[in-house]
This record gives structure tokens, C-alpha cells and sequence, in this order.
């Protein structure tokens, strides 16, 4: 007796693209999430050309959000504006939308294609089949109460600490990059703005007469008037540099031009903050039964800290491994199809997160970062090739030639 086809654990961009593109299939799809939607989650709620081309793939309406139309970089008294390249694969602008909002309507959208959703549900471990060790199900306090969810096949979509893939053992890894970010929405006249406004330099004190911290700032509007703003780091061996993000937030505010009227009386909320798990760092992204998409699989680009896209994106693909398996008439077969998962996965973003380990291991040092932006930002080609390799805004295959040098690189990198 089993509850569904597929138990999805969690009901963010992952879990909702996963539940989304199995129900679309037919396949009786259960999510249990712990929360109850609307619910809050700490992001920068921006979204890349690659992240709207996966919300047109699943059909989703973006008429009215707030559209950004590239991206402008500041450092070492310089800034660079650099518009979203015109592509074949994407659309040439981004978007954004509070995380409150977007995984709303994401998961209403799976429910409208047939999945089913229960919320108050939290899964505090699995249920595996005791000769095959398969995961069959899970343990979860519905509301409070113990119960046991039963299912062919189950995804971990629980975001970043990934419960269920941690307790049977399959934990974050240590030689990953990680990366910490904190943000609060902000009044301001920069709301404005049609770019992604990015701070490649922040300051420990004074801007320009003090050490260089380590980290970036982010600001972009998610409504009229209303930035999410937010900084973040980046370690390139997965362990928390044990930074004070408040009073770096404060120094940003400070320093920041004071026509943005960054301050602590146009906050709205605190700011809050989050890990990215970042360049695979929880695997294997299938093994008996079990499969991680988003978060869960440590998804994250170590190159911008972008992880909605590769959520959807692995929902995608997940959906579609497990709605193969589950046509299948023997449990070799099924495995054959589901083993395809992983290996889509590395085949599309090994090479590329490979390259964002290396990107990652030398702009965690301030001094480097600090050369890289007084020598790049004064270079428009460089820093239109930069934003691309950045944002993962490319043509896998065609394109011009700033496409297929970045296509060539990551062939060529060993895949993550
Ligand atoms: C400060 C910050 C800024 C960021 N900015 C951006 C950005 O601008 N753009 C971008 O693309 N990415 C950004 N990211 C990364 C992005 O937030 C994540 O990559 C994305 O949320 C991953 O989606 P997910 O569905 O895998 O996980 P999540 O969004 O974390 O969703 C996981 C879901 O699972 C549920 N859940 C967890 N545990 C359980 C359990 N045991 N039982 C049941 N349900 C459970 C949770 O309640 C949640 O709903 C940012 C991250 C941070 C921290």
C-alpha cells in the first residue's frame, strides 16, 4: 500500500517544479511541507534570464513583476552596466519576486496540475525497505502527530539542510564552496532601477580608506519602491568564516551613496539570514530510492549564489528520470532510468561549477577580488564575457563567440 507514486519532501522551487512536471505526466505526486503557505524564505528573490526561461517552460505568468534588464557592477571607484545578452535559450531580461509570492504561486501552480499538497508536515526521517534498503516512505509529525507516509520513489526538496538525505548519511561536503547571506527589504529611491545592482567591493570601515571585506552587496527592486538588499560571503572549503553580518551591513549603509537613503528607518524587517549549499555539495543526487533536488543537492552557483534556477531546473529533470522509471516493468530497468538523473545533472553543470569552484577559491580573498574588480570593471568586453560566465547566461551550443568560449571551458572542466 503506498500514499503516492512519489513523495516530495519540501515545497520550494524544487519541490514544486518536481511535483509540477510529475503530475503533468499523470503520476500521483505527494507534497509534504512543514510550512503553510504563504510562508517567508531568506533570499534575494532575484531571478536570472535562466530562471525566467524555467518559469515560461512551466507555464507560469509573469505579467507585472518587477523585470530587471541587466546587471550594473560597482568596485574600486569604477562601475560597469552590462545589459542581459540577447540569447536563443533565454529571454533578455530577469525578474523578481518576493520568495513569500513566488513559491506561492509555484506550488499553487503544481496543485492546479494535479499534485497534491499537505502542509504542517515535517519529515523527521525514512522508511526503508528492509531487504532492499530502498527508501519506501518516510517518518513525518503531521500537525504534531507521528505518522508514516508511504511511496514508490521519494525527492528530498527540503532546501539546505536536507533532513532526510542527512539522516541516512548523505551529508554536506566538506571540500564545497559555501556561502552565507543575509537581506532585508529597504525603502529606496534606487528601487528605481531597472538593473541588478551589485557591490563587487564592501569596506570593513571608511569606503576606499579601509581593508576590504570579504564579501559582495546586492539591491534590486522587488516592488515599486522596495529593494531586497542583502551581502553575502564565500567560502570556498564549506566552513563559515564566522563573519558579523549586521555590522557589515551597517558599514554598507554608511558608505553606500547617501541618494539611496540606505538606512535602518527605511528597513522593512530585519535582516536575516541563510546558507547556499553550493556546487553539489550533497551527493549522490540518486541512490536507492531517494533523489535530491535544489538546496537538498546543493545547488547553488558558486559563481553568483544563484540557486532558483538550478532548483527548477533539477525538479525538471528529476521529474523526468523518476516519470521513466516508473513506466518501467522491472526494478533493473527502473534503476537504469533513474541513474540517468545524476548523470544530466553533472553532464549540464559539472563543468560549470567546477570553474565556479576555482572562481570561488580566488574571490574569497578580498585582495584578489579587489585587483580583479580596478582591473576589470574599466573593461566593457572583458566584463560583458565576465557577467555572462557569472550568470550563467550563455548558449550551450551556437551563440557567438563569447558562447562558446564559456561552452568550451566547461566542457573541458572536470564535471563537479
Ligand atoms: C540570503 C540569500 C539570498 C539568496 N538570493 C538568491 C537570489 O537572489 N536568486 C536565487 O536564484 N537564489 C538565491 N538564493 C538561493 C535560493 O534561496 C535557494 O537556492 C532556493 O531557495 C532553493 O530552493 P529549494 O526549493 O531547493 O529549497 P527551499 O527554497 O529552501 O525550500 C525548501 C522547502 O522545504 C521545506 N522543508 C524543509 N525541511 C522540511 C522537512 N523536514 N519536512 C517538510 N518540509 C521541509 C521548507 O519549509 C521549504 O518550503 C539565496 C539564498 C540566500 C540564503
Amino acid at each position: 500500500m503506498t500514499d503516492a507514486d512519489v513523495i516530495v519532501v519540501g515545497g520550494g522551487p524544487a519541490g514544486a517544479s518536481a511535483a509540477y512536471y510529475l503530475a503533468i505526466q499523470g503520476h500521483d505526486v505527494l507534497v509534504l511541507e512543514k510550512a503553510t503557505f504563504p510562508r517567508d524564505k531568506i533570499c534575494g528573490d532575484g531571478l536570472t534570464p535562466r530562471a525566467v526561461s524555467e518559469l515560461v517552460r512551466m507555464g507560469i505568468d509573469t505579467a507585472g513583476w518587477v523585470r530587471n534588464y541587466g546587471i550594473r557592477g560597482y568596485g574600486a571607484g569604477n562601475f560597469v552596466e552590462v545589459p542581459w545578452p540577447e540569447l536563443a535559450s533565454m529571454p533578455n531580461y530577469g525578474l523578481a519576486k518576493r520568495r513569500k509570492e513566488l513559491d506561492h504561486i509555484l506550488i499553487r501552480h503544481a496543485v492546479a496540475a494535479g499534485a497534491r499538497l499537505e502542509e504542517g508536515v515535517a519529515v523527521t526521517g525514512a522508511i526503508r525497505h528492509e531487504r532492499t534498503g530502498h527508501v519506501v516512505g518516510v517518518l513525518a509529525k503531521a500537525h504534531g502527530e507521528p505518522r508514516e507516509y508511504r511511496a514508490r520513489y521519494v525527492v528530498d526538496a527540503g532546501g539546505a539542510a536536507a533532513r532526510l538525505a542527512t539522516s541516512l548519511g548523505r551529508v554536506q561536503s566538506k571540500n564545497r564552496p559555501m556561502g552565507v547571506a543575509h537581506r532585508t527589504y529597504m525603502r529606496s529611491p534606487l528601487a528605481s532601477t531597472d538593473f541588478m545592482e551589485s557591490q563587487l567591493e564592501l569596506w570593513e570601515g571608511e569606503a576606499g580608506s579601509s581593508n576590504n571585506a570579504p564579501g559582495y552587496g546586492w539591491a534590486w527592486p522587488v516592488e515599486p519602491g522596495v529593494l531586497n538588499v542583502g551581502l553575502g560571503s564565500l567560502s570556498s572549503k564549506g566552513a563559515p568564516k564566522g563573519l558579523d553580518y549586521r555590522a557589515m551591513f551597517e558599514t554598507w549603509m554608511a558608505n553606500a551613496p547617501a541618494e539611496w537613503e540606505f538606512a535602518p528607518e527605511n528597513m522593512e524587517g530585519p535582516l536575516r539570514g541563510a546558507a547556499l549549499p553550493m556546487a553539489f555539495s550533497r551527493k549522490p543526487l540518486y541512490a536507492d530510492g531517494l533523489l535530491l533536488v535544489g538546496d537538498a543537492g546543493g545547488m547553488v552557483s558558486p559563481f553568483n549564489g544563484e540557486g532558483i534556477a538550478y532548483a527548477l531546473r533539477s525538479g525538471r529533470e528529476a521529474a523526468d528520470a523518476l516519470g521513466q522509471a516508473l513506466a518501467r516493468t522491472s526494478a533493473v530497468s527502473a534503476e537504469r532510468a533513474l541513474a540517468r538523473y545524476p548523470k544530466i545533472m553533472a553532464d549540464e553543470l559539472g563543468g560549470y561549477y567546477s570553474l565556479g569552484r576555482m572562481f570561488a577559491s580566488l574571490i574569497e580573498r578580498p585582495e584578489i577580488m579587489h585587483v580583479c574588480v580596478r582591473h576589470g570593471l574599466p573593461r566593457p568586453t572583458l566584463m560583458r564575457f565576465v557577467m555572462r560566465l557569472l550568470s550563467d547566461a550563455y548558449d550551450k551550443s551556437g551563440g557567438d563567440w563569447m558562447d562558446r568560449l564559456i561552452a568550451s571551458l566547461v566542457k573541458v572542466a572536470p564535471k563537479s
